[in-house]
């Protein structure tokens, strides 16, 4: 009986040795991939009636209504409120310019690439900021482009250039303003164009004479006044703007044949229309329009 605490100290002992020695085997480091593995691993319950998906902008794994997914404009990533357009278009420009099948945040730096947007959603510019040489620009703030006339140090100085839901809301004549597009971008370099678009025969000008114009009136109640180059006045309602005023006012209904052939006569080539649905991406459509188009400088 009194070797018995002995024998108890010399287990205690023993068992602290052990787990000693199973310490020094362990690599912390190891233990957090492993522990970051697992939670990326983790998977939400999808509730009936959603969709699970990656979103290739913010990377988090996500699951939303496939009837919200469907929606092209309707924010349906929880983390980065990206839409389907969104998730759309940053797919077409990685698989276009990248190829590396990652999320966008997960892409590694290109500082070598210089990129530029047209007033490009805060989802997703932050990020082009920090992977590529980007600059996002706007019409009614610095630093200012302006499609119909763009400055003369931006000509030729892009690998890639992103026109999305830009051009519905540029007067007449348009192909003005695809043609500069093309002036922007070095030979080669990377167009990644989006608007709305139907697959009918012609394309809806909606203010065909647009000459000298302004919109008047408020909310509801805002009117275009216009004089065409013959002197003709005219008077529009029931005016359709796109989340704002003045350059978010609608100025046609593109259809898919027409934005092909300007984007050709534009000097442009490999066209293509991103059509394939990436569901594990979220990318997924219902229907065939309004899809993402990109283009080379030809
Ligand atoms: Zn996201």
């Amino acid at each position: 009986m009194r070797n018995f605490p002995a024998v108890i100290g010399l287990g205690s002992f023993g068992t602290i040795l052990q787990l000693r020695l199973e310490l020094r085997n362990l690599k912390p480091r190891r233990l957090v991939t492993s522990y970051r593995k697992a939670f990326r691993l983790w998977r939400p319950a999808i509730p009936p009636g959603h969709h699970a998906f990656i979103c290739n902008i913010c990377g988090v794994h996500a699951s939303a209504e496939l009837a919200r997914i469907l929606e092209r404009d309707a924010p349906s990533c929880p983390r980065c409120n990206s839409t389907l357009r969104f998730r759309a278009m940053m797919a077409a420009l990685e698989e276009e310019l990248l190829g590396t099948g990652k999320p966008l945040v997960r892409c590694r730096k290109r500082k070598d690439l210089d990129g530029v947007g047209l007033t490009d959603s805060g989802v997703y510019s932050h990020l082009l900021e920090e992977k590529f040489s980007y600059i996002n620009t706007f019409f009614h703030a610095r630093p200012y482009l302006d499609l119909m006339a763009p400055p003369a140090g931006f000509q030729s100085r892009f690998d890639f250039i992103i026109c999305a839901d830009v051009m519905e809301h540029i007067p007449p004549p348009i192909q003005v303003a695809f043609a500069n597009l093309r002036t922007l971008l070095r030979p080669g370099g990377l167009l990644l164009f989006s608007v709305p678009y139907s697959r009918d025969d012609k394309t809806v000008e909606y203010f065909p004479d647009l000459h000298q114009f302004e919109i008047l009136g408020d909310g509801a109640e805002r009117y275009l006044v216009n004089v065409t180059r013959a002197g003709e006045s005219q008077v529009f309602k029931n005016l359709e703007f796109h989340g704002g005023t003045g350059a978010t006012l609608e100025m046609r209904l593109f259809c898919e044949a027409d934005i092909l052939r300007l984007l050709h006569e534009s000097g442009f080539r490999q066209i293509k229309i991103h059509s394939q649905s990436l569901p594990k991406w979220g990318i997924i459509y219902d229907s065939l329009f309004s899809l993402p188009i990109t283009a080379l400088a030809g």
